[in-house]
């Protein structure tokens, strides 16, 4: 069958019209799913795999539905020193997260796919607990810390029309990727020369602390 989303385009939070679904409200997404929800999901986790995202949320294609895929593979490795373990491809519907306050925040880079005149740091909660459903309705609960905290928050936020251009430290340089990604880089290889690694190898994955365990 001919899947009608099978050409996702981005939509950026500086199109003014196209924009809008990235910060309007939107309704829970009810189960069973439809066909065309199926259709869509495959679709997301597709255009995820194209552009080498961690995670993509429906509204940043145009859909208003409260649904991201998301993942943490090898390649963010390259960049993030806080990752506690891979993630293969993943689809969370009707998401919401509590941080916990006490594990506290972290300051580091982040983007999105819908607002690429903006790059900078934002302060994220280092540890947080998540529930969703899968594509089946059934619930999903976890923990994540690190790095899969900081993609969540995101992923999550979008999904409660809530865009991260919005959040960036204004104390800390702001700008666009073009303009940032050297000095991004510049850190990246000064943390990874700091523990003996060379600027194209990984970054170890971060254990966990006593206590902080994945449940
Ligand atoms: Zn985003």
């Amino acid at each position: 069958m001919e899947n009608k989303f099978s050409h996702l385009e981005l939509v950026d939070i500086d199109d003014l019209e196209k924009g809008k679904v990235l910060t309007a409200p939107m309704p829970e997404v009810k189960f069973p799913l439809t066909q065309e929800d199926h259709q869509f999901i495959v679709a997301l986790k597709n255009k995820v795999i194209e552009l080498g995202a961690a995670g993509l949320a429906a509204t940043q294609v145009g859909i208003p539905k409260p649904m991201a895929a998301y993942q943490v593979s090898k390649e963010a490795l390259k960049w993030r020193e806080d990752v506690t373990h891979l993630i293969p491809l993943t689809v969370l519907i009707n998401p919401s997260y509590e941080p916990i306050e006490s594990a506290g925040k972290t300051l580091d880079w982040e983007g999105c796919f819908s607002g690429k005149n903006y790059y900078g740091k934002i302060w994220r909660y280092k540890t947080i607990k998540y529930r969703g459903q899968d594509i089946n309705g059934n619930k999903i609960e976890g923990k994540a810390i690190g790095f899969e905290a900081r993609l969540l928050q995101h992923e999550i936020d979008h999904c409660h029309h809530k865009m991260c251009v919005h959040s960036y430290d204004s104390s800390f340089l702001q700008g666009t990727q073009d303009e940032l990604i050297l000095l991004r880089k510049e850190e990246m290889v000064q943390k990874k020369q700091a523990i003996g690694l060379g600027q194209d190898d990984f970054f170890p994955l971060m254990a966990v602390e006593e206590g902080n365990n994945l449940e």
